[in-house]
């Protein structure tokens, strides 16, 4: 399985490729790590990559596709890999597509994480990374107590945690930005080859992983189309009756997904789009009676009814005009959710 995970810092590309590594036996190789470390161990390409790794830019092509084309001829690369934080924007994806067609091994599958901007600065704010293992914990999951009564693989001692110094709010804010400007249009470049696939990567652990494996078995249908693996839990709307335990959850995940509700109406509102298109397409659009009237209404006018005569127009005929808002922001989640955010916190203040 040859797989690029495509997602915002803090989506959980490197938690879940961990798992998948796991699962599947394939190597992860993400670019930051490789950055990362070339960085520790003070090499001259570490030394290039830093000032830009601390500033939130993206560190130059020609050094990240050198460590790419080097770690994907190494042998535990043949049976496949996971590509976390690579490719970053068009010039490096064309530059992999490539080099695979040259080593002959094609991406099987492109997913998408898609996590909303409150809640990738959330995670981002409470994760650690155990300096040995290289293992990511996030404090609002498993508290540092936790974490130190596990046992580093590395050690055999406890993990020492620490925070990424480009974990910092300011560095974040700008890798956010590189992220809308220069990765994101990657969706559309991998959806036109027909290997993407789109998860909703919120919820439990557990959760986002079945639906990453969900959709790694999905086939691409077609050149143009997504599968969109959706969190069916999350969906459901609060209802009166729910219980204490229900309710305290509720108010745990209250900060942080606030407006998770509202922007996944969206989605959903997105997603069932292309559906609607079709059906109208294909005669079945839940507007049809609409049209029917309009026609019956036409009808009578050239009967010359009364009301024909006096040439007055339908109220239906404003409908149309409600689906423009909708549309609107559609190609630029990241962007509306820190909007969003915005107007979150003004109301607050
Ligand atoms: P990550 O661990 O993937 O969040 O990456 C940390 C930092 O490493 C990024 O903010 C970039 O500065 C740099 N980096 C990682 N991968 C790439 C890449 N593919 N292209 C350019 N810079 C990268």
């Amino acid at each position: 399985m040859r797989i690029v995970l495509l997602g915002a810092p803090g989506s959980g590309k490197g938690t879940q490729s961990q798992r998948l590594v796991q699962r599947h036996g394939i190597p992860q190789i993400s670019t930051g790590d490789l950055l990362r470390a070339a960085v520790a161990n003070g090499t001259d390409l570490g030394l290039k990559a830093k000032e830009a790794m601390d500033s939130g830019r993206l560190v130059e092509d020609d050094i990240v596709l050198g460590m790419i084309r080097e770690r994907l001829s190494e042998p535990d690369a043949q049976r496949g890999f996971i590509l976390d934080g690579f490719p970053r924007n068009l010039a490096q994806a064309q530059a992999l597509d490539v080099l695979l067609s040259e080593l002959g091994q094609p991406l099987d599958a492109v997913v998408q994480m898609d996590v909303d901007y409150g809640e990738l600065l959330r995670r981002i704010s409470g994760r650690r990374t155990c300096a040995d293992c290289g293992r990511v914990f996030n404090l609002l999951t498993c508290p540092p107590g936790q974490a130190d009564k596990e046992t580093c693989p590395k050690t055999g001692g406890p993990h020492r945690l620490f925070q990424r110094p480009d974990d910092n709010e300011a560095t974040v804010a700008q890798r956010l930005k590189v992220y809308d400007e220069k990765t994101k249009p990657l969706v559309e470049f991998y959806r036109t080859q027909g290997v993407l696939r789109s998860i909703d990567a919120e919820g439990e652990l557990d959760d986002v992983t079945q639906r990453l494996e969900q959709a790694l078995r999905a086939p691409p249908s077609s050149k143009v189309a997504t599968a969109v693996t959706k969190a069916p839990a999350r969906k459901s709307t609060r209802k009166p009756g729910r219980t204490g335990a229900t309710k305290a959850k509720g108010r745990r995940t209250a900060r942080g997904q606030g407006n998770a509700k509202g922007k996944r109406a969206a989605k959903t509102r997105r997603a069932a789009k292309p559906k609607s298109v079709a059906a109208k397409r294909a005669g079945t659009s839940k507007r049809a009676p609409v049209k029917t009237r309009a026609a019956k209404k036409s009808a009578l006018r050239q009967a010359g009814s009364a009301r024909g005569r006096a040439g007055k127009k339908s109220p239906a005929k404003k409908a149309p005009a409600t689906k423009a808002p909708a549309k609107k922001g559609a190609g630029n989640r990241v962007s509306g959710k820190r909007a969003a955010g915005r107007t979150k916190r003004a109301g607050k203040r």
